[in-house]
């Protein structure tokens, strides 16, 4: 469905974003991968579905990094025509204890990164007159937890900019849309799963348990695969008037 189409996926060298690049892969897009870490082998697993596959490691925080990625997608690729903005980081503390460092790069990375890569897609896909933004935002861009001001802050405002992208776009073949996971059990929650078991003495299973059970009515772990389903979805015919959507894939977590 996607042969020809070449897809920008950002920080998918590891879980939620890798899901993706893998699904839209599957459909037969060439991908432009990102992320820190040896990108090695997510190109290797990308590549073993017979696509071609790139990669630029630019540093989602940095806009003239964030340039010269785009720029390499047109020179290799001639361009995007699937922007995934994925790229994200947490920090959990209360707000007083917050560091002012971590609020600015967290809103560089999870919030301003997207404002960046869509400004240089837009024009592009209005001369194709055809584009899919998705923006990963979470559960936290419906609804806040306690300790994640950043994150809860950069959520709310990517699913602002997705309703304000999809509105410039309405008439043409560009569409833009949020994707809002859940819990997935990623790197990024790993973490969140350690320090929680750390601070209070819990094994790990007990930890994940907790956590899992104070948000998500399932019981379940969203996956990288199911997220990838939604995101082929988005990309398909049938999606042509879904615009400005913020859409929960959470377990029942937005509708406590
Ligand atoms: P992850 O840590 O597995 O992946 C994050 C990716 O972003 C990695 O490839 C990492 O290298 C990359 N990255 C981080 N900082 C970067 C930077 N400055 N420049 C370029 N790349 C950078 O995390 P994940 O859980 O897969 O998260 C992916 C997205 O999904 C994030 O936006 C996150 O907020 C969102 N999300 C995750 C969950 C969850 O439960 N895991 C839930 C909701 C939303």
């Amino acid at each position: 469905m996607l042969s020809g189409k070449t897809a920008l996926v950002t920080g998918s060298t590891s879980g939620i974003g890798l899901g993706i690049a893998l699904a839209l892969a599957r459909e037969g897009a060439t991908l432009v991968l990102n992320g820190f870490g040896d990108p090695e082998p997510a190109k290797a697993e990308v590549a073993a579905l017979g696509g071609k596959v790139g990669f630029h490691g630019a540093d989602m925080s940095k806009p003239e990094q964030i340039a010269d990625l785009m720029a390499y997608a047109e020179r290799e690729f001639g361009g995007v025509d699937i922007l995934v903005n994925n790229a994200g980081i947490q920090h959990v503390a209360n707000i007083e204890d917050f560091p002012p460092e971590k609020w600015d790069s967290i809103i560089a990375i999870n919030l301003s990164s997207a404002f960046h890569t869509t400004r240089l897609a837009v024009p592009g896909m209005r001369r194709k007159n055809w584009g899919r933004i998705l923006n990963i935002a979470s559960a936290h861009g419906l609804v806040a937890s306690a300790q994640k001001v950043a994150y809860v802050a950069a959520k709310h405002g990517i699913v602002g900019l997705t309703k304000t992208v999809a509105l410039e776009t309405a008439t043409t073949g560009v569409t833009c849309n949020a994707i809002c996971p859940g819990w997935v059990l990623t790197p990024l929650v790993q973490k969140q799963i350690d320090d929680r078991a750390a601070r209070e003495g819990l094994a790990v299973e007990k930890a994940r348990a907790e956590l899992l059970g104070e948000k998500q009515p399932s019981g379940e772990f969203v996956t990288p695969e199911q997220l990838g389903g939604l995101a082929v979805f988005l990309c398909s015919p049938a999606a042509d008037q879904v615009r400005g959507v913020a859409w929960n894939m959470d377990g029942g977590w937005v509708a406590q």
